[in-house]
């Protein structure tokens, strides 16, 4: 779906947020309408010829599209800057229509080695079962990308910054390199937010978003989305994909993330002023032995993730020592941070990877990436950081 002369380049961000895309109906409301259908009806036998056609551009099955999944790719379109979005049902599904839409048996893929868990099951597992190569390198060794892409590669695929270790990859390096390899770049750009981070504008191909975390915020609704400007990828690789194999969101949850846009940016700023302020307590407390968080000076990719994000993210990752005993002890001493593997809520969730989202990597897979049993990621919320502060306090002196 392109965008349409209701979402005006010339619009600043936050006006895109809370007005691009509204496609109002004969009703004239004012907040967006929820249209829960399944289907369309056609005046006649003949209009619906030309439909199927191809000949006159209407509404024609919910898989297809849909009048409210519509306004909200128009808008986090828009916002992004990019000519076209896709909407899918959960972010996973956006993982893998934008990687499954355009390799086939034979191809290559080279990722990042540090992925969200189920990221590294299509590309570890998955892919190769349908006769694709793929290789995965330590994403903040150039080194390793030079040489991973020096064969012919069909797509690339990052997050930045990771998950649970935050690592930052250089997006414009690796798509360089990608390029050269002649392989579409894809930016997994979930814990960054479209607030922070683009991208397109670094030279990725593709973004892709779960928008069960920041855009909805709230924790509602499962939804996921796909970027890019790249009219060929769209036209001939994904939007295909996406019809005949139906990964598509449902409408009512279109909706509620659709409004979330409208509050995107204000809550993701204030989502960062949070961490950055529970991140540089946590680096002074005697009971923590690390903290990773990029906008902390001592982050090991520090002035790289100030390049291309404008703020440090909402998530802070941080060891404590003592080993899995400690970090339980210290999860169930808490009183008003939650214990769950979701992020990017209004509540402040915290996780421990090794035991949760990293469980199903092995010990070694683990230790390469940091993921020890001292590690624990908190995502930070909105609520008051003084009451966060306080609450973490309490628990790691308990411990
Ligand atoms: C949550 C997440 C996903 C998957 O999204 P779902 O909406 O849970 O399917 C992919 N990548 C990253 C970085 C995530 O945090």
């Amino acid at each position: 779906m392109t965008m349409d002369k209701t979402s005006p380049r010339r619009w600043r961000q936050a006006t895109q947020l809370v007005r691009s895309g509204i496609d109002r109906s004969a009703f004239d409301e004012t907040s967006e309408g929820l249209f829960l259908t399944s289907g369309y009806v056609y005046g006649s036998a003949e209009e619906a010829e030309l439909a199927f056609k191809g000949d006159k551009d209407r509404y024609i099955y919910s898989r297809y599209g849909n009048p409210t999944l519509t306004m909200f790719q128009d808008r986090l379109a828009a916002f992004e800057g990019a000519s076209s979005c896709v909407s899918t049902a959960s972010g996973m599904a956006a993982v893998f229509a934008a990687l499954a839409s355009q390799v086939q048996a034979g191809d290559r893929v080279v990722a990042s080695r540090a992925l969200f868990g189920s990221c590294h099951y299509i590309i570890a597992e998955i892919l190769p079962k349908y006769g694709i190569k793929t290789e995965l390198v330590d994403g903040i060794d150039l080194t390793q990308w030079r040489a991973a892409l020096s064969k012919p590669t069909k797509c690339v695929f990052i997050e930045t910054p990771s998950n649970p270790g935050l690592e930052i990859i250089d997006i414009s390096a690796v798509a360089n390199l990608a390029h050269k390899s002649g392989a579409r770049l894809i930016v997994d750009n979930v814990f960054a937010t479209p607030t922070l981070q683009h991208p397109l504008d670094l030279g990725a191909d593709i973004v892709m978003y779960s928008a069960t975390k920041h855009i909805d915020g709230q924790g509602r609704t499962l939804g996921g989305a796909i970027l890019s400007n790249d009219q060929d990828f769209m036209n001939d690789c994904l939007t295909p994909f996406m019809r005949h194999t139906g990964p598509s969101l449902s409408p009512f949850n279109a909706w509620v993330l659709l409004k979330g846009l409208e509050t995107l940016d204000l809550r993701v700023r204030q989502h960062c002023a949070n961490a950055l302020d529970i991140a540089q307590f946590l680096s002074e407390h005697r009971a923590v032995n690390r903290v990773l968080y990029p906008e902390l000076a001592s982050h090991p990719q520090h002035d790289l993730a100030m390049r291309q994000m404008s703020a440090g993210s909402t998530i802070v990752s941080f060891y404590i020592p003592g080993g899995k005993e400690a970090a339980f002890k210290f999860l169930n001493a808490l009183e008003l941070v939650d214990i769950s593997n979701n992020l990017g809520d209004s509540k402040s969730l915290i996780t421990h990877p090794a035991t949760t989202t990293h469980q199903r990597l092995s010990p070694e897979e683990r230790a390469e990436l940091e993921i020890t049993d001292d590690l624990v990621r908190l995502s930070v919320g909105l609520e008051d950081s003084e009451d966060l502060k306080s609450d973490l306090d309490q628990a790691l002196t308990l411990r």
